[in-house]
């Protein structure tokens, strides 16, 4: 394992600039996740991390060595594809060895990894096995041992489930978790999926337009977003104009609500714009007389482990608002009814 840097890495295509100035840190041993919207960076910083493109500006440092201009074989960090990039004509073992038979490695001691490799993504016993002969989950877990069996020090996964149904990615999100731990590797994680970031990562960093918008644990990315975009990209939520009335105060069109700053120590000045993100699962349905807001049901979608609805406030806006364990299904309606949050709950953002 090996701690990884990307010091000010700017990457231009002709006149697309893909990254703009990034710098990240990921420590030896992480688990650490790239997510964003599309064409937002992720797997163009992860080819600079892999050696796959050269920066156009900034270097990648592997601990000490500056990598920046050395090929991907000698930053001793193994890539796993979306596709796979498996060879179909040839077997599960062929295709794992090949990395070894090109760095000249004996074939008694090959043999020992192939089989040491499938171990590890437990599929013993399959390397005489066509690749075309495998399902989607299992042909995965050959290009992951493909990876392993260099033993890298770091492993860079670009979209490594996306080809999977649903039933298997789930299961795979643990695996790919285990063997990363198992085998000391740093990991870096390129994904569209939030809840693959949020149920995998040890920390992750949400990009937009080539730029980091903002880095941390899981938890503090969903719980306490710097930004709307961050807030809306993870996870669903309610995003509240307001107006800064004095200390956490802040005066929406609907009434008066008290936020938690998400960065500690940010105090926006009385009078300015701000924006409230308030989670669904935090609000809580109650009398017209003890919410803070009120409004009237307009929608639900009732799901049996839990009921979503949609609450129209006074001015036209509209809330979403979730239950667990719905005891009582609601019914749209005139009845006002009131929105509770506690104060931790709504979250006042920077920006
Ligand atoms: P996606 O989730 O859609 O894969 P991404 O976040 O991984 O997106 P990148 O593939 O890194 O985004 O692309 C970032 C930007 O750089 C995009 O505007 C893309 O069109 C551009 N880009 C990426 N690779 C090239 C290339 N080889 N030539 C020209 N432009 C490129």
């Amino acid at each position: 394992m090996e701690e990884i840097r990307a010091d000010g890495i700017t990457k231009r295509f002709g006149n697309v600039t893909a990254l703009k100035n990034v710098s990240l840190k990921i420590a030896s041993g992480e688990l650490f996740f790239l997510l964003g919207g599309s064409g937002c960076g992720k797997t163009t910083l992860l080819r600079c991390i892999a050696g796959l493109e050269t920066p156009t500006e900034g270097r990648v440092f592997f601990g000490d060595r500056d990598v920046t201009g050395l090929p991907t074989h000698k930053r001793e960090a193994a890539m796993v594809f979306q596709s796979y990039a498996l060879w179909p004509h040839m077997t599960v073992g062929q295709n794992i060895a090949f990395g070894l038979e090109e760095r000249k490695v004996e074939k008694k001691e090959i043999q020992r990894r192939v089989e040491e490799a499938l171990k590890m993504v437990k599929l013993d016993g399959f390397a005489k096995r066509g690749v075309d002969q495998m399902s989607g989950g299992q042909q995965q877990r050959v290009s992951l041992a493909r990876a392993l069996v260099v033993r890298p020090k770091c492993l860079l996964l670009d979209e490594p489930l996306s080809n999977l149904d649903a039933q298997l990615r789930l299961e795979m999100r643990s695996e790919i978790r285990r063997i990363v731990k198992e085998n000391d590797l740093t990991g870096i994680y390129v994904t569209h999926d939030q809840a693959e970031a949020l149920s995998m990562a040890d920390r992750m960093a949400v990009m937009d337009e080539g730029g980091i918008a903002q880095v941390g644990p899981p938890e503090e990315i969903y719980r306490q977003p710097i930004s709307s975009y961050v807030a809306g990209f993870i996870g669903e939520t309610n995003l509240l104009k307001g107006t800064v009335r004095e200390g956490r105060q802040v005066e929406t069109p609907n009434g008066v609500l008290t936020a938690t700053p998400s960065v500690e120590g940010f105090q926006p000045i009385p009078g300015s714009s701000v924006i409230l993100s308030i989670r669904p699962e935090a609000v809580e349905i109650v009398n017209p007389a003890e919410g803070s807001l009120v409004g009237r049901i307009i929608g639900r979608i009732y799901l049996g482990s839990l009921i979503q609805y949609s609450v129209g406030l006074d001015d036209g806006t509209v809330m979403q608002v979730t239950e667990q364990n719905p005891q009582i299904i609601r019914s749209p309606g005139d009845n006002l009814i009131g929105l509770r949050v506690s104060t931790e709950d709504v979250t006042l953002l920077e920006r």
